[in-house]
């Protein structure tokens, strides 16, 4: 059998956003006898999350509680930070930090930019320096496993007979989905549907565990940080390590294509195991390459039109088959691409996905 079927994680296969909200709440609510959880100041706090990422080395992307992030919100909540101040800063150094990135492609330069345009912020920085002094409190601490243990995860109706019965027809089918790796498996691991899922995994920001771009990260960081870096600029070091660092991260965003050519190339090079290729490739180039011969059908299951059925559209054309889940938090997204219907269906939940599926493998269409 030639079809690859790719099911995205979040909203798809289960209920996302309670899952970490209504924790999130209640442990709040326990620890910090806030009666009615800052909704909107946790949401403005995550729009700038690729700020916090140039100081933290863990970041509250994903809604996964950092004691990071539970010490800035029990700043803002305790008002010893001033919010408005705060976020008027954090727009200003977030467009700045956009302006660096289309000035200087290359990381190395980007980051000792944005390091220098942090220093100048001082609500910023002294906000940083207080979450850093609080978030090693026991009591802060705990509040993440504490999270961790409450999130519940229920996969949705029908996906579990689903990948059974791909399964026991021997279907490849893999995990496309957008985000960090090792918080991708954690769910999975919740939802309890590891066991289909082995070495499939293909999480867009697996690129954080590869060793190549690990080592070509340190070898940046280091020069930024010992002032050798615009020394070294034309080394043949620094700029294969900025190189290796940019096309990585090129991978992470699922609507901007190169994620999907990279899972493409691993799975044509390796069917079992993919999420190794991946984890273990000291070559971006060659899994950013866009030369696909699309000799299998590619099926996709997911929830949004940007990021999960038009970028495998414009990539296969007639050899894909879309099937979006139009419920949850991007039910009412808009599909602004012209798909024929016999590459598009639209299903209210998953417990459409499966006879759609089968009507799809079983018809052939190229
Ligand atoms: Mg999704």
């Amino acid at each position: 059998m030639n079809e690859i079927i790719l099911f995205d994680l979040d909203h798809t296969l289960y209920e996302a956003y309670n899952t970490w909200r209504n924790p999130l709440q209640q442990l709040f609510r326990e620890h910090c006898s806030i009666t009615r959880f800052p909704w909107k100041m946790y949401f403005k706090l995550r729009d700038f999350n690729n700020v916090f990422d140039l100081l933290y080395q863990k970041s509250f992307r994903h809604h996964w509680l950092t004691s990071e992030l539970a010490s800035l919100l029990l700043l803002l909540i305790e008002k010893r930070v001033d919010a408005s101040l705060l976020f008027d800063e954090l727009e200003r150094i977030d467009f700045r930090l956009r302006v660096l990135r289309h000035k200087y492609p290359r990381p190395g330069m980007y980051r000792l930019s944005a390091m220098a345009t942090l220093a100048d912020h001082k609500v910023f920085q002294k906000t940083v320096q207080l979450a850093q002094d609080i978030c090693n409190a026991r009591s802060v601490r705990a509040l993440t496993p504490e999270y961790y243990n409450m999130a519940a995860m229920t996969p949705h109706d029908g996906v579990v007979q689903c990948f059974d019965f791909l399964s026991t027809e021997g279907y490849r089918f893999y995990l496309a989905t957008e985000g960090d790796y090792k918080h991708q498996i954690f769910k999975i691991k919740r939802l309890s549907l590891q066991s289909y899922f082995k070495g499939k995994i293909l999480a867009s920001e697996f690129y954080l565990e590869n060793p190549s771009y690990q080592s070509a990260l340190r070898t940046i960081t280091t020069a930024v940080n010992d002032g050798s870096y615009g020394k070294k600029f034309y080394s043949k070091e620094i700029i294969h390590a900025d190189e290796t660092v940019r096309m990585f991260e090129m991978l992470k965003h699922k609507e901007h294509y190169f994620y999907y050519y990279a899972l493409c190339h691993a799975i044509a090079s390796d069917a079992d195991t993919p999420e190794k290729v991946l984890l273990q490739s000291k070559a971006p180039e060659h899994l950013l390459s866009t030369d696909i011969t699309p000799e299998s059908k590619v099926l996709m299951v997911g929830d949004r039109n940007d990021k999960d059925m038009v970028p495998l559209w414009k990539i296969f054309q007639s050899a894909c088959y879309l099937i979006r889940i139009k419920a949850g938090v991007y039910k009412d997204e808009k599909l602004k691409f012209k798909i024929p219907k016999r590459n598009y269906a639209e299903t209210k939940n998953f417990r459409g996905v499966l006879s759609r599926l089968k009507k799809e493998l079983k018809g052939g269409y190229i």
